[in-house]
């Protein structure tokens, strides 16, 4: 396969004030175009150090790509070591020129020296036109080798790429492999687990040549398969027996397929179809859970609303849970968890009630119920039961895992499934 190299530039990359996602939309960027990475490097705005690393990227990879540094301000040095590199001269673009002006025009802008300066561009390259932005994209190439030089700005960096450079690199890149992927997603199931006992030895497949990996997340884990192939429908079937067997192992926990497929997108759509609606009452996600649900496009259909009741008077005033019990148990109990979940469905009018509340952590926790502990409560239909789990001392992952295992229970009972998430059990007492 061709190799491809991306090289990321800019200062604030370095310190760590700005997170070099350019790198990771790049690197599946020409994964997917069928190129093999054989590098991603972060460089600061130096001289001497790009215009080193360009000359060692064009011995070696196919298709290079470098963001940042183009714009007008002074730190801003890439397009001249290019254009020392490659031996050319700034001359001015017209369109760009054009283009620069117009941008000014609309934002009312007075044109200045430096923006005027991000008209001039190599006389040998070609320019590959920035419709978010004023600094355009480039084109080198040298001995069959190709690079091409982007704005750091994300959103222009992505336009250019999938408006512009995708259209040279069918021309350049002609009847080149594609990477195929498939993302399976699951819910419920540690990757350990998930990998050692459901679904096992994989090693006919990687003989294969098909790329297999686990991406663990608090939210659930997704199986990754990927194939080289001319096609997507070759993928298909390179893909198939794969996909039959991953099928056959795991059908329950695979909620859906898809790298930005939701775990709350598939108890959506089953929510939808079944005509039923959810109301959520929240202590320990804060909210977090009403959120997910309502990432979801369409949600109204079936999401009533929510109540976050972080205070133990909610709970009481709203909610209707038992203040005697809450005293008694404690505000993280089961009988709170059950009745925030009834309460809050039957103050909704809602089919499906689920509640949270739990020790988030990092503080608060006590021997008979440390850090992580959380109960979920339910009300499905009539049906009352809490689900009682410990997780990390980690807040944020507290949350996550929370809103995780609130969602799969529903999405499992809904899915008339028996297990349970993390097999956690039903308590109804
Ligand atoms: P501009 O014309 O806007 O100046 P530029 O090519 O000079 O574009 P930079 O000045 O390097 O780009 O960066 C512009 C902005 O884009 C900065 O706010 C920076 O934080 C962001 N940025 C730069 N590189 C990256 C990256 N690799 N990942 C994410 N954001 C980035
Ligand atoms: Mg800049």
């Amino acid at each position: 396969m061709r190799k491809g190299r991306v090289i990321s530039i800019g200062n604030e990359l370095l310190i760590g004030d700005t997170i070099n996602t350019n790198a990771a939309w790049l690197g599946r960027f020409l994964t997917e175009k069928g190129f093999t990475n054989d590098q991603i490097i972060t460089l600061p705005d130096g001289y001497e150090v790009i215009f080193n690393a360009v000359h060692d990227a064009i011995q070696t990879a196919d298709l290079t790509i470098i963001t940042g540094g183009l714009g007008p301000t002074h730190d801003d040095i890439t397009k001249k070591v290019l254009a020392d590199l490659f031996d050319s001269k700034l001359v001015e673009n017209e369109n760009v020129l054009n283009h620069i002006k117009k941008i000014f025009e609309k934002r009312g802008f007075q044109l200045s020296k430096s923006n005027i300066e991000q008209a001039l561009v190599p006389d040998n390259c070609e320019v590959l036109f920035n419709k978010q932005g004023t600094a355009p994209g480039m084109l080198f190439s040298r001995n069959g080798k190709y690079v091409a030089a982007l704005p750091g700005v994300p959103y222009e960096m992505k336009w250019i790429t999938e408006n512009q450079l995708s259209e040279k690199l069918q021309v350049y890149f002609p009847d080149s492999e594609l990477w195929a992927t498939r993302y399976y997603k699951t819910a419920g199931v540690p990757e350990s687990t998930l990998s050692d006992d459901v679904i096992g030895d994989l090693s006919d497949f990687l003989n294969n040549g098909v790329e297999i990996a686990y991406l663990p997340s608090p939210g659930g884990v997704t199986i990754r398969a990927g194939v080289s192939a001319l096609s997507e429908p070759e993928a298909d079937k390179k893909l198939r027996l794969l996909n039959e067997y991953i099928y056959e192992k795991a059908e329950d926990i695979i909620f859906g397929e898809g790298r930005e497929y939701s775990l709350s997108e598939a108890v959506g759509e089953l929510l939808a179809q079944q005509s039923k609606t959810i109301a959520v009452a929240e202590s320990c996600t804060g909210g977090l859970l009403s959120n997910s649900l309502t990432d979801i496009p369409g949600s109204s259909r079936y999401v009533k609303g929510g109540v976050v009741a972080y205070e133990n008077d909610v709970k009481v005033n709203l909610l209707k849970v038992s203040e005697p019990e809450m005293e008694q148990f404690g505000a993280v109990s089961k009988q709170v968890a059950l009745q925030m979940a009834r309460g809050v469905a039957e103050k909704l009018n809602a089919d499906i009630g689920v509640s949270t509340t739990g020790i988030a952590g990092p503080d608060g926790g006590t021997e008979d119920k440390p850090v992580g502990t959380v109960w979920l409560g339910f009300w499905i239909n009539g049906e009352n039961f809490a689900i009682h789990a410990l997780f990390t001392n980690d807040r944020i992952i507290n949350k996550e895992r929370t809103v995780m295992v609130a969602l799969e229970t529903i999405r499992r009972r809904l899915k008339g499934l028996k297990s349970y998430p993390y097999n956690l059990k039903p308590d109804y007492s």
